[in-house]
C-alpha cells in the first residue's frame, strides 16, 4: 500500500479531499500529511446545500493532529471558500476538522486500521496496539450519540439549545475557533448531558500521561468506573469496548 493511501485510511480522509504529498522525518519523529481536494469540485454550501464551485481558497494552515505511531502529525490543507448567490460567501469545513467523527457504528473500529497496519508494516502483528487518535476516536463518536439523543429529547420540548453545535463537542478544544468559544463556554456553563459526556472522553487523554504500565492501568480503572457509572448509554459501551481491548492500548 501507498504511503499516501496508508494515511488516508488511517486518517479517514475520503473524496473530493485526498493526501498530495506526505513527507515523514524519522529523526524528528514527525510527519507532515498535505490534504487537497480535486479541483472543480462543487462544495454545498454549509447553509443551503447549494452545490457552489470554489473560488478561492484559504492560506495554508497546519494543524496539530494526534499522534499516529506516537508521531507527532501535522496536517496541511487549504480550506476551499465558495460564493452562494444566496448566502454570500462561505468557508468550507473540510472533512478533516470533522475528521474524528467516527464511522457508522456498525463498523467495529478496529478492522480497518488493523487491516491498513498489516499492509504497511512488515510483522505488523506483534507491533500493533491502538493508540491514542483510535482511543479517542471511539470516545468522539460516543460523545456524538450522546449529543443527537439529547438534542432530540430538548427538541421534543421545544428547546433547540444544542441546534448547529455538533462540532463544538468533537473539536479539542484548542481547535474550538476563537468566533464559537463564547457560545461554547456558555453551554459548558449548562447541565447537558452532552457536556458530562465531553468531560469523560477529554479526561480519558491523561491516560498517555502515564509512562509505567501499572499507573495507566490504575486510571484507567478509575476512569472506567467513572464512565461506566455515567448513565450515558453510548459512553458505557465506548468503554466497555475499551476494556475489552486494553491491553493492545499503546501507552
Ligand atoms: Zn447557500
Amino acid at each position: 500500500m501507498k504511503e499516501t493511501a496508508f494515511f488516508a485510511q488511517i486518517l479517514g480522509i475520503t473524496r473530493p479531499w485526498f493526501i498530495s504529498k506526505v513527507i515523514l522525518n524519522k529523526e524528528a519523529q514527525r510527519v507532515d500529511i498535505y490534504v487537497e481536494h480535486s479541483s472543480g469540485f462543487a462544495f454545498p454550501c454549509p447553509e443551503c446545500q447549494r452545490l457552489c464551485s470554489v473560488y478561492r481558497h484559504t492560506k495554508e494552515r497546519e494543524f496539530r493532529h494526534l499522534n499516529i505511531f506516537q508521531i507527532a502529525t501535522f496536517i496541511h490543507v487549504r480550506l476551499p471558500r465558495i460564493n452562494c448567490p444566496g448566502h454570500g460567501v462561505k468557508q468550507i469545513i473540510s472533512g478533516l476538522e470533522e475528521r474524528e467523527r467516527v464511522q457508522s457504528v456498525a463498523m467495529d473500529m478496529w478492522d480497518p486500521y488493523v487491516a491498513a497496519t498489516k499492509a504497511y508494516i512488515p510483522q505488523a502483528q506483534k507491533k500493533i496496539t491502538f493508540d491514542r487518535y483510535h482511543v479517542m476516536r471511539l470516545l468522539v463518536d460516543a460523545v456524538d450519540k450522546v449529543r443527537k439523543q439529547e438534542h432530540r429529547d430538548l427538541t421534543e420540548h421545544g428547546n433547540s439549545i444544542l441546534k448547529g453545535t455538533k462540532y463544538l463537542w468533537l473539536w479539542n478544544e484548542e481547535n474550538i475557533p476563537e468566533y464559537r468559544r463564547e457560545e461554547f463556554e456558555s453551554l459548558r456553563s449548562m447541565d447537558l448531558k452532552v457536556c458530562r459526556a465531553r468531560a469523560i472522553k477529554d479526561n480519558l487523554r491523561h491516560l498517555w500521561d502515564y509512562h509505567k504500565e501499572g499507573w495507566m492501568r490504575g486510571y484507567f480503572s478509575r476512569w472506567y468506573f467513572w464512565a461506566t457509572h455515567s448513565q450515558l448509554i453510548p459512553i458505557i459501551k465506548a468503554a466497555k469496548s475499551l476494556k475489552s481491548h486494553v491491553d493492545n492500548i499503546a501507552c
